[in-house]
C-alpha cells in the first residue's frame, strides 16, 4: 500500500522530527524528499539524495515529481479529538448559548448530547456514512491526514457499536486514517437518568468485551465532570478498558477541577484532553507521568469559557497537542487554520509550538508518533504543502487555509493548485 513521490524546491521542509534542546520544528532548506512504497525512504540535501538514489540504480526524474518551490512543506496534520461520527445538528442550542443559557444547564434540560444521542440512534449506517465521509473530505482540504473519532452518540450498545463500525468502514473508505475511540460514558442517556454508576457497569458488562474483541477502538475516554461521571466512576470504567487492551483518554477538567488530570495520570491514559480548569497539582501529574495535554481552545472560545493554561502546562515540563473537538455541540468545526490562531492568540503558543501541537505531539497523543507525526526516514508519507513560505504563516493568516496540496503515504490526495488537480 502506499506510493512514490520526490518533493523537490521547497522553501523549507519542516520535519518535526523530535531533537533535545532544538527551538525550531527542525527546519530543512535546500532539500529534497522522497517516498517510496508510501514510506519515506530519503530526505535531506538535494544532491545528497540524488545520490543515495543513484546508488540504488535510480534517479529523482524516475518518481512522480512534486515542485514545492516557494511552499513549506510539513508533516501531515493530525486531528486527536473529534466526535466525528453523529447525525443532525444543534443550531437551535448555539443561539440558546449565545443568549446566555449555560452548556450543562442546557443538558439537564434533556438537550445537548441528548439530542444529538436521539438523532444518532434514528440514524442508519449509512446515512453515518455518508455524513462521515463528507466530513473527513473537508478536514482533508484543511491537511488533516489522520483523525481520532470517537462514539458516543449512541449511549446504547447498538448505536455505539454502529459507531465504531462506521468510523473504521471511513477509515478505509478514505484517505484520512481514523483513529477510533470508545466514548460511550459520554453522557447519561435517559434511560439511567440518575444512575450515572448503573451506566457505568452497564458499559463494563455489555458494551466493552465486545468492542474490545473485535478490535473496533483503540482508545477508551470517558467525560468526568461534575453532574457526568464522577472520578470513581470513570477509574472504574477506565480500569475495566485497560484490562481490556484498550488505551485510555480522559475528557478532564472541561467545567471544574475534578481531578481529571491526576486520575489520567494515575492511570497512565495516553491523553487528558480539554484542561481548562486543570488544578496546579494536575498539571504537575500530566508532566510527571508523559500524558499529553490536548487542548482544544475552539470549544473554549465557543462555549465562551476561559482558555486552558498551555503555557503553564509547557512550562511544567508537559506536552501540548492541539486538535479541533470537531463535534454538534460546542464546536462544530474542523477548521485547523483557526485552531492555529486560537493556539497563538489565546493560549499564547508559538508558531513552533503550534505546528509541533498539530504533528508530532498529536501523534504522541494517538500513541502512533513512531509512524507519522513527523517527516524522518521510515515514518508514512503524509505530508502537507502549504501555499506559503513557511510553517510560521500558519498561525499569521489569522483563520485562512493556506493548505494546496496533501499527500497521504506518498500519493496526492488533495490538490488545490490549478482546477484540473484533485479536488478535495
Ligand atoms: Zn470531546
Amino acid at each position: 500500500m502506499g506510493a512514490d513521490l520526490i518533493i523537490e524546491n521547497a522553501a523549507e521542509i519542516v520535519t518535526c522530527a523530535p531533537r533535545a534542546g532544538e527551538a525550531r520544528p527542525g527546519v530543512l532548506t535546500g532539500a529534497s524528499l522522497v517516498i517510496e512504497q508510501g514510506r519515506i525512504t530519503h530526505l535531506g540535501p538535494a544532491e545528497r539524495v540524488a545520490a543515495e538514489l543513484a546508488a540504488k540504480g535510480r534517479t529523482p526524474a524516475s518518481f512522480p515529481r512534486l515542485d514545492a518551490a516557494g511552499k513549506a512543506v510539513l508533516p501531515g496534520f493530525i486531528d486527536a479529538h473529534t466526535h466525528l461520527v453523529f447525525a443532525g445538528d444543534r443550531v437551535d442550542e448555539f443561539s440558546r448559548r449565545l443568549a446566555g443559557e449555560g452548556y450543562l444547564e442546557i443538558l439537564r434540560h434533556g438537550g445537548g448530547i441528548l439530542s444529538t444521542v436521539r438523532a444518532t440512534r434514528r440514524a442508519s449506517r449509512e446515512e453515518l456514512l455518508r455524513l462521515g465521509r463528507k466530513r473527513l473530505d473537508a478536514m482533508l482540504a484543511h491537511g488533516v491526514t489522520t483523525v481520532e473519532a470517537k462514539s458516543g452518540y449512541g449511549l446504547d450498545r447498538d448505536t455505539e457499536i454502529r459507531q465504531l463500525e462506521v468510523a473504521c468502514e471511513l477509515g478505509c473508505l478514505h484517505p484520512v486514517e481514523v483513529v477510533p475511540t470508545f466514548l460511550g460514558a459520554h453522557a447519561v442517556p435517559e434511560e439511567y437518568r440518575g444512575r450515572p454508576s448503573a451506566y457505568i457497569d452497564f458499559l463494563i458488562a455489555a458494551v466493552l468485551p465486545e468492542v474490545a474483541a473485535r478490535g473496533l477502538a483503540r482508545f477508551c475516554d470517558v467525560f468526568c465532570e461534575t453532574g457526568v461521571f464522577s472520578p470513581a466512576e470513570a477509574r472504574r470504567l477506565l480500569r475495566a478498558a485497560a484490562d481490556l487492551g484498550l488505551g485510555l483518554k480522559i475528557h478532564a477538567d472541561e467545567m471544574s477541577p475534578l481531578g481529571g488530570a491526576e486520575l489520567a495520570a494515575e492511570l497512565g491514559a495516553v491523553s487528558a484532553d480539554h484542561l481548562l480548569h486543570v488544578s496546579p497539582a494536575g498539571i504537575a501529574a500530566l508532566a510527571r507521568a508523559g500524558v499529553v495535554a490536548v487542548l482544544l481552545p475552539m470549544t473554549a472560545f465557543s462555549l465562551r469559557e476561559p482558555y486552558a493554561p498551555a503555557r503553564a502546562i509547557l512550562e511544567a515540563g508537559g506536552t501540548v497537542a492541539l486538535a479541533t473537538d470537531f463535534n454538534p455541540g460546542s464546536c462544530y468545526s474542523e477548521s485547523i487554520p483557526l485552531l492555529s490562531a486560537l493556539g497563538a492568540v489565546a493560549l499564547g503558543l508559538s508558531a513552533e509550538e503550534i505546528v509541533a501541537a498539530l504533528t508530532i505531539h498529536a501523534a504522541a497523543a494517538l500513541g502512533i508518533a513512531g509512524t507519522v507525526g513527523s517527516l524522518e526516514v521510515g515514518k508514512q508519507g503524509d505530508l502537507v504543502v502549504l501555499d506559503a513560505p513557511s510553517y510560521r504563516h500558519l498561525p499569521y493568516r489569522l483563520g485562512v487555509n493556506l493548505v494546496e496540496t496533501v499527500v497521504k503515504r506518498g500519493e496526492i490526495v488533495c490538490d488545490k493548485r490549478n482546477p484540473g488537480g484533485t479536488a478535495c
